[in-house]
């Protein structure tokens, strides 16, 4: 059963169980500027705070007395079955981790924690909740009640076993494995991912072409957003050799939709690699004041790839849905040809104006520009 509230309340909280008060009050501290934290100190306290808020993700030590990390794992989903569920656990175990899986869990990390990984972890699971927290929203309210059935049915079905997959994956990583089985299970994990990410562009284009619903706004910090999606990207293309330029006095709180801004970046940024796998790629990130309380945010990724064709770029083909250019050799790069158009439609929606400026074989800049609000008192 999940608790029915207001997206916008549900966003950027999360809950930190632990027994003990050292690891809790040390992971408050990684998450505390980005998060809404809450910490219970068992099972019992977790559940209670569960049942009367709304928590997108929480982290859980699988040692704990009276009621342990899985049996809390099992009664928060009972909550929330949309919950994201971290495990951390100092030992592995076979036996625990298939049941954690068993119950849905989403993450399943070893002690002493990594803070880059577990920053990651959470990151991805607020994405997976807030996907599917849009997705449920949109079809409640616009789509044909059998569509509907049929898209929540599909993310729920596909997501779920490789959210297993991907947990023992992690788990498997933090074992002792020779460079062979380690470079094998690196790509399992990428085409776990790639899996998953393609499954969830079909399902975010049917969103956003069968309804137009907003998705919450959240408060954010757009360059820790920045650094998440770089450091994700980094993980799985190593040779991608990405260069940031920031803009100095960023605002540290901006207030928009956080979770289409970071599908667009992310998807502008997972093509600049793909099409580009050894070249040199650009971000840079600029603002102005529009008044007091509204900012602008303008973002460059440029690559030096193999750019578009002039043609493509006059008629706007790259922006159609399930369009690839038959020029060059594209279908060799893999995809769906849906993410451009569904960033185009998050831009729309957002406000914001997408451009793509591109020489043929010498690569591409697309810009992103949109404003954002400045919370009161926040910077
Ligand atoms: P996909 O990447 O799945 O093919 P997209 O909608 O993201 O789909 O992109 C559509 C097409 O636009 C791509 O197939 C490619 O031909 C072209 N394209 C997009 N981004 C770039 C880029 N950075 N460099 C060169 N071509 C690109």
């Amino acid at each position: 059963m999940k608790n029915t509230m207001n997206t916008s309340e549900i966003d950027k909280r999360l809950l930190i169980v632990d027994d003990e008060i050292g690891p809790r009050k040390s992971l408050n501290v990684i998450f505390k500027d980005e998060y809404e934290v809450f910490e219970a100190a068992g099972g019992a306290e977790a559940i209670s705070l569960a049942s009367k808020k709304n928590f997108p993700v929480a982290i859980v030590d699988i040692c704990m007395p009276e009621i342990n990390g899985i049996d809390t794992l099992r009664e928060l989903k009972k909550i929330n079955s949309n919950m994201e569920v971290v495990i951390l656990t100092a030992y592995e175990s076979l036996d625990t981790a298939m049941s954690a899986i068993k119950y849905g869990v989403s993450g399943y990390l070893k002690k002493p924690i990594d803070i880059e990984k577990i920053r990651n972890v959470v990151s991805s699971c607020l994405d997976r909740y807030s996907f599917l927290d849009n997705l449920e929203n949109s079809v409640r309210t616009n789509i044909e009640s059998a569509q509907r059935d049929f898209l929540h049915m599909l993310s729920h079905e596909l997501n779920t076993p490789m959210n297993g997959i991907v947990g023992f994956i992690e788990l498997l990583q933090d074992t002792d494995l020779d460079e062979d089985q380690r470079f094998a299970l690196n790509s399992i994990k990428e085409c776990s991912y790639r899996w998953l990410d393609t499954i969830n562009d079909i399902l975010d284009y049917s969103r956003l072409a069968y309804a137009n619903v907003s998705t919450a706004k959240s408060i954010f910090n757009p360059h820790t957003l920045l650094i998440n999606i770089i450091s994700r990207k980094k993980e799985f293309n190593p040779d991608s050799n990405i260069k940031l330029i920031l803009q100095p006095n960023f605002p540290n709180t901006i207030l928009g939709y956080e979770y289409d801004l970071k599908s667009v970046l992310d998807k502008l940024l997972a093509n600049a690699i793909k099409f580009n796998p050894k070249g040199n790629i650009l971000i840079s990130f600029m603002y102005r004041f529009i008044s007091e309380k509204k900012i602008k945010l303008k973002f460059d990724i440029t690559d030096s790839g193999t750019g578009i064709p002039p043609d493509d770029l006059m008629r706007n083909n790259i922006f159609k849905p399930f369009y690839q250019m038959e020029s060059g050799n594209t279908r060799s790069y893999g995809g769906l040809g849906l993410g451009l158009a569904i960033c185009d439609r998050l831009c729309r929606k957002m406000g914001a104006n997408l451009k793509v400026e591109s020489v043929a074989n010498k690569g591409c800049c697309f810009s992103v520009s949109v404003n954002f609000e400045l919370p009161e008192n926040l910077n």
